[in-house]
């Protein structure tokens, strides 16, 4: 009699075991979760997925009661051969219900994974999708205040949190609360004095998992750090290896490396010592309550209180009880976490950009006049004083502005506030006599081409990166941009022409090309006003003569303002400024500031002399 109820106990206990294995592994692959002010963001996909919602709830009471079947029909099988109540048929039609039990809570287990989990996935890619679209229409200067591995973590850990509480904290309430209720209900029905004894030990397993549920969940939060460090660190050193080679700093580097990830197997190892002891520890409580049977129960039994059959069922359910009793102190912090997560995205959300649409703002779609900057200073929000005073400039339609001056004197911010990048902080720039900030931002930058002085390139192919989402342009079109930018021959000697992919940060490609490439998609964006930062910064001084031939064949078709460090860049231009510190302090035509004799000519000159020389 013993001998049979053994294996049938640790049978059901191993089953307990999985599922509470499958359970926490799911969290610890999680992390953080927020939600309660900001409930509305997920409340749209409860609604929107309610029947599957209570398909998955469905499948996951029939798995909870079907699991709760099979302690009664090894009780029947327990007593009747106790009993010697039973032939081979009889017995094997016991084990084809198990069977046929496992089938079902197999079948069922399927269901509410896809249903419940599949919820939580869905809202999971909707919270980003919206999270994306929005960080996205936040203005430049967020992006200077917060860390951008900030808003990763956000959209990848913060996210995820909201996740699990959506999912597992579904799965884990559910399973507190029926299988939970349900078990005792079982134990209470064979013996009530026996089930309240039993039970002494299980709130610790509750207390127990809450604690260590939360000291997983912040260990884990730094081993998820330190695990970014050490990819960040490894990244960055393939990254600039050439600059670690060229420096003899692979030793160094070496040993940067080994520190960081020494760290990180420390942290690893504490998770480890939490988890190592967090099994044990449950299962030295649901082992107490075994003891506790064994012995009372047992007795019992022998006082045939109980029938053989009842005790063995007793012991099932003490092991289908660990679960649901780790799962009410696991799901508090589940939600916790996920309600802190989602509040954390919601203040993102909240964020409003600093540069929108006002009310009425104006629709514009070609420029026909001129554009004007009128007292324009600015000052970065953290910073005074200002990098811009008081500039005024007036660029009619057709006409081309040089920008010249020395590094640090205002020149890529004063273009920055064109395309509304940044906003001016007092004066005002107009484009035909409307003031920019009353027009629509999109039809704004729809009109300009800005070409940044750092060309940021993504992954993808040449073509890909040159089109930037242009992709009705024809071929024709996309090599006379090419061409435009001296990059044609460049693409023509690669293996797979346009379609060569050039890697993360375009790495297959030298600075210069980068830049080649980064004009090529500027000229290519049919705009009528075109605006330049450094374009031949990074060229030599034959290349950077034909790019600068072909902006200037557009001179008169198009409204160019270009910056340049080699002034012979701007000579052209029908207006040159020279900045310094902020100000204006020179303007005129080329001739103009040369006959002026002043920061203009004399770099000039410099510049000159250092050609003719470099040239020999
Ligand atoms: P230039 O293009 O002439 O080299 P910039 O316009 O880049 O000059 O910079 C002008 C000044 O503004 C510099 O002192 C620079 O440090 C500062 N600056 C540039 N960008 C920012 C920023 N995002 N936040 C704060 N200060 C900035």
């Amino acid at each position: 009699m013993r001998g049979a109820s053994a294996p049938a106990a640790t049978g059901a206990s191993t089953a307990g075991a999985l599922h509470v294995r499958e359970m926490l592994f799911n969290d610890i692959g999680c992390l953080n979760v927020n939600p309660m002010k900001s409930l509305h963001l997920i409340k749209p996909y409860f609604s929107e997925n309610r029947y599957l919602i209570i398909c998955g709830l469905i499948c996951l009471i029939a798995v909870d009661m079907l699991q709760l079947i099979i302690p009664r029909i090894i009780k029947w099988a327990v007593d009747d051969l106790t009993l010697f109540n039973i032939d081979l048929t009889e017995l094997s039609s016991y084990a084809l219900y198990i069977v046929a039990i496992a089938v079902m809570i197999g079948l069922f287990r399927y269901g509410w994974r896809r249903c419940l989990i599949g919820t939580s996935r869905r809202a999971e890619e909707g919270l980003r999708n919206i999270l994306f679209a929005h960080i996205q229409t936040l203005s430049a200067s967020y992006f200077d205040r917060v860390k951008t591995g900030d808003l990763m973590a956000h959209a990848t850990n913060d996210i995820q949190h909201v996740r699990m509480a959506i999912g597992m904290g579904m799965v884990a309430l559910t399973d507190a609360i029926v299988l939970g209720t349900a078990a005792i209900g079982f134990m209470l029905y064979i013996n009530k004095l026996l089930t309240l004894i039993v039970l002494i030990p299980m709130p610790l397993v509750a207390l127990s998992a809450r604690f260590f549920s939360k000291k997983m969940h912040r260990l884990y939060g730094e081993v998820q750090k330190t695990f970014a460090d050490l990819t960040e660190a490894v990244r960055e050193r393939f990254a600039g290896i050439r600059i670690i080679k060229a420096y003899n700093r692979e030793k160094d580097e070496s040993l940067k490396l080994e520190a960081i990830s020494r760290d990180y197997i420390d942290k690893n190892l504490s998770l480890v010592r939490i988890t190592g002891s967090f099994f044990p520890m449950m299962l030295l409580f649901s082992n107490l309550s075994l003891a506790i049977l064994l012995y009372l129960g047992g007795r019992q039994t022998i006082v045939l209180t109980i029938t053989p059959g009842d005790f063995v069922a007793f012991i099932s359910y003490i092991g289908l009880l660990t679960w649901p009793m780790m799962a009410m102190g696991w799901v508090i912090n589940l939600i916790q976490r996920g309600r802190a997560s989602l509040d954390r995205i919601n203040r993102i959300l909240q964020t409003k950009p600093d540069i929108v649409d006002i009310p009425g703002a104006r629709s514009i779609t070609d420029l026909s006049s001129d554009i004007t900057f009128e007292n324009v200073s600015f000052a970065y929000k953290h910073r005074n004083p200002p990098v811009l005073n008081k500039i005024n400039i007036r660029l009619d339609k057709g006409k081309t502005l040089g920008i010249v001056g020395p590094p640090g004197s205002g020149k890529t911010t004063l273009i920055s506030l064109i395309p509304r990048l940044f906003d001016v902080s007092s004066g005002c720039i107009s484009i035909d006599g409307i003031d920019i900030s009353r027009m629509r931002v999109f039809d704004l930058r729809t009109l300009i081409s800005f070409m940044p002085q750092e060309p940021f390139l993504f992954a993808g192919t040449i073509r890909e990166n040159i089109l930037f989402g242009n992709n009705k342009i024809k071929d024709s079109k996309l090599i006379s941009a090419t061409k435009k930018a001296s990059l044609y021959d460049t693409i023509r000697l690669f293996h797979n022409g346009f379609e060569t992919v050039i890697g993360e940060k375009g790495v297959i490609l030298s600075g210069g090309q980068k830049q080649r490439l980064a004009l090529a998609r500027a000229l290519l964006k049919q705009a009528p006003v075109l605006i330049f930062d450094d374009p031949i910064s990074q060229v030599d001084v034959e290349t950077g003569n034909d790019i600068i031939n072909s902006i200037r064949s557009m001179a008169g078709e198009k409204t160019i303002i270009i910056i340049s460090h080699r002034l012979s860049a701007v000579r052209f231009a029908d207006q040159i400024i020279a900045l310094d510190r902020g100000r204006i302090v020179e303007s005129g035509t080329h001739a103009e500031l040369m006959e002026y004799d002043k920061y203009y000519a004399k770099t000039f000159r410099l510049q000159e002399i250092e050609e003719e020389l470099n040239a020999h």
